[in-house]
C-alpha cells in the first residue's frame, strides 16, 4: 500500500549556478520547512526556474549543496528524488483518459500495485483536485483549469513528499487563476507534501504561501511570511516588487526621518544608508487623505494631480 504523505524539509546552502557569464543562481541559502508552501517570487529572468531545477536535480549547481531531510541529494538523479512536478503547460497524454493519465506514474513506478489499489488511489487523488466523475474524459474535452488539475493529480498520485510547481497557473485567465489559487492551497493542506512553487505574480505568492522567497538577478533578496514581507520589506526592490508601495526619499534625523519638503516622519525598522539617506515606504492602506491641514507627525501636504478610477478604489497621483 501507499503510505500517507509527509512533507520533507529542503535546505539549500550557498547554491550557485552560472551559464557562461550569466549567474542564474548566486549564493542562495534557504531553509524550506517540512510541509510548508513556499513560493519563489521574482521578475522574469531572476533565476526562479533555475533554482527549482537545482532542487529537482535537472541542474547540478556549480557550488553549494541541496539537502532533503538533512541529506545531500546532489548525487541522487531526479527520478530517484521522489518529487512530483507541475509545469505551466499541462503536458498530459492527449490519447489517454483522465484516469489513465493520473494512473500512469503509479503503473510505471509501482508495478506491484494491484488494479483495485491503483483505482482507489487515482480516484482519491482526483477527488482531492475536485475532478471526481471526470475519469473517462480525454484532455481535449477539459477546460484549461481542469487540465491543470489533472496535471496536479498526476504529480501527487504517488504521494511525493515534495511537489515542485513552475508557474502552474500562468497559462490560465484571471478568474480561473484566482479560483485555482484557492484550490491549490486546499490541495496542499490535504496532500501534506512540501510545495515549492514558482511565480512572477506577487498577488498569487502573497495569497498562497506560508513563506515567500523574493528573488532578483539570481539572488535571494528576502525570505519571509507574506505579512512580514508586506509590512517590513528589507529593500526598495522588495517593497516595489510586492506592489502598491509609495517610496519617498528621506534623511535620518534623531529617531525620525525628514522628507525633502521638511515634513518629519516617524517610521520604523530598517536603518538608513551610510550617509543617512533612506527611502520611506508606505502603502495605500496606510494613507488617509484629508482636505483640511493638520499638525504633527506623519502629515504631509500634497497636491492631487490625477485621480484614476478603479472600481472599489481610486488611485491618486499626488505631488
Ligand atoms: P526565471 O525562471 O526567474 O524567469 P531562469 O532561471 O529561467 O529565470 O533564468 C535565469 C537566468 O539564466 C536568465 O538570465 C536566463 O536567461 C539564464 N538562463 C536560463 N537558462 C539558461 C540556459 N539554458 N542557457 C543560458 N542561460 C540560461
Ligand atoms: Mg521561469
Amino acid at each position: 500500500m501507499i503510505a500517507a504523505t509527509r512533507g520533507i524539509p529542503v535546505a539549500l546552502t550557498h547554491v550557485s549556478k552560472s551559464y557562461g557569464t550569466v549567474a542564474a543562481v548566486a549564493d542562495c541559502t534557504l531553509d524550506i520547512p517540512e510541509s510548508a508552501f513556499v513560493t519563489l517570487l521574482g521578475p522574469s529572468g531572476s533565476g526562479k526556474t533555475s533554482l527549482l531545477n537545482v532542487i529537482a536535480g535537472f541542474l547540478r549547481p556549480d557550488h553549494g549543496d541541496v539537502l532533503f531531510a538533512g541529506r545531500s541529494v546532489l548525487d541522487v538523479p531526479t527520478h530517484r528524488r521522489n518529487i512530483g512536478m507541475v509545469f505551466q503547460s499541462y503536458a498530459l497524454f492527449p490519447h489517454m483518459s483522465v484516469f489513465d493519465n493520473v494512473a500512469f506514474p503509479l503503473r510505471m513506478r509501482a508495478p506491484d500495485l494491484t488494479s483495485p489499489a491503483i483505482a482507489q488511489r487515482v480516484l482519491q487523488t482526483l477527488g482531492m483536485v475536485r475532478l471526481a466523475g471526470y475519469e473517462q474524459r480525454l484532455p481535449a474535452a477539459l477546460s484549461g483549469g481542469q487540465r491543470q488539475r489533472v496535471a496536479m493529480a498526476r504529480a501527487l498520485v504517488s504521494t511525493p513528499p515534495l511537489l515542485l510547481l513552475d508557474e502552474p497557473l500562468s497559462a490560465l485567465d484571471k478568474d480561473l487563476r484566482e479560483q485555482l489559487q484557492v484550490e491549490l492551497k486546499a490541495i496542499h493542506r490535504e496532500a501534506g507534501s512540501t510545495f515549492v512553487c514558482v511565480t512572477h505574480d506577487q498577488q498569487e505568492a502573497l495569497g498562497m504561501s506560508d513563506l515567500v522567497v523574493v528573488m532578483n538577478k539570481g539572488r535571494i533578496q528576502q525570505t519571509g511570511t507574506p505579512r512580514a514581507l508586506w509590512r517590513a520589506p528589507a529593500s526598495a526592490f522588495v517593497a516595489r516588487f510586492l506592489g502598491g508601495a509609495n517610496l519617498v526619499p528621506a534623511r535620518a534625523e534623531g529617531a525620525a526621518w525628514r522628507l525633502s519638503d521638511g515634513t518629519l516622519v516617524r517610521a520604523g525598522r530598517t536603518g538608513p544608508g551610510a550617509n543617512g539617506a533612506a527611502e520611506i515606504v508606505f502603502r495605500p492602506e496606510q494613507v488617509a487623505v484629508a482636505t483640511a491641514p493638520a499638525d504633527g507627525l506623519n502629515h504631509a501636504f500634497a497636491r492631487v494631480a490625477e485621480t484614476i478610477f478603479a472600481g472599489e478604489t481610486a488611485r491618486l497621483v499626488a505631488t
